[in-house]
């Protein structure tokens, strides 16, 4: 066997065992998932664990998520093909590579310009033409291409950012990590006649939205610090 087959056996077992088997179940999800070989998003050292049952790290501090989770989330935008989604915090441009396969168009934007460059070169690369990379605040949205039938947040916010709700069409659906740095709760907010609501979806783990509309380090490392002047 070769390299590449190692990687997609590994990827059929990541498939039908982390995802299939835990309930996502739509044919489409599942083929996006099949097709973008997750190893090319992860750094070298790190290939022979990229089909794992977890996330993993990606530099600068942060994560590429557990491929559940990013199937759950992407399963949740209900995609039909002809959307144009926006995705708030690329990473390694996992889920942007997903997002491709199964909307139209996908805007995503990184606030690490080295983060945002790698993921850039990884579409490239793998010839996956209908994605946008912008370097910035993902808070405050993406006007220039609003609005967007899907927006997927993959970092935690303590409430929608509110240009993103702006920037949702009518009938469209946000996906966002709500909560602090004790834990999160997945959500799924819709926009129907102008009225937003929303759904919590099960509890989830996420690294920090920053900017405008995100935590400030200060708010986000509160409880470590308190905890260590208590046992001083
Ligand atoms: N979706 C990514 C993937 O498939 O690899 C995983 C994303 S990681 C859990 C969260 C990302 O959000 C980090 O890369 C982080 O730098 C980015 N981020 C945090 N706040 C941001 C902001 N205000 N604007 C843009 N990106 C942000």
């Amino acid at each position: 066997m070769t390299g590449e087959d190692v990687f997609a056996a590994w990827r059929e077992a990541m498939v039908v065992e982390q995802i299939e088997r835990r309930g996502i179940r739509n044919p489409r999800v599942l083929e996006a998932f099949r097709r973008i070989p997750r190893h090319e998003f992860v750094p070298p050292a790190l290939r022979s664990r990229a089909y794992d049952d977890g996330p993993l790290p990606i530099g600068k501090g942060q994560t590429i998520s557990q491929p559940f989770i990013v199937a759950l989330m992407t399963s949740l935008l209900q995609l039909q093909g002809d959307e144009k989604v926006l995705e708030v915090g690329t990473g390694s441009g996992y889920q942007a590579a997903i997002l491709s396969v199964l909307a139209k168009w996908v805007y995503t934007i990184e606030r690490h310009e080295v983060l945002a460059q790698r993921a850039k070169a990884t579409f490239e690369r793998l010839g996956l033409k209908n994605i946008t990379v912008i370097c910035g605040d993902g808070s405050l949205g993406y006007p220039e291409a609003a609005p967007y039938q899907g927006i997927i947040v993959t970092a935690a916010a303590a409430a929608p950012p509110p240009p993103l709700l702006e920037q949702l069409d009518e009938g469209g659906r946000l996906v966002i990590p709500i909560g602090d740095y004790m834990g999160q709760v997945l959500q799924v907010w819709t926009k129907e006649k102008g009225r937003v609501d929303y759904e919590d979806i099960l509890p989830v783990s996420f690294v920090p939205l920053r900017g405008r509309f995100g935590w400030s380090p200060q708010a986000w490392e509160r409880f470590e610090e308190d905890d260590s002047e208590a046992e001083q």
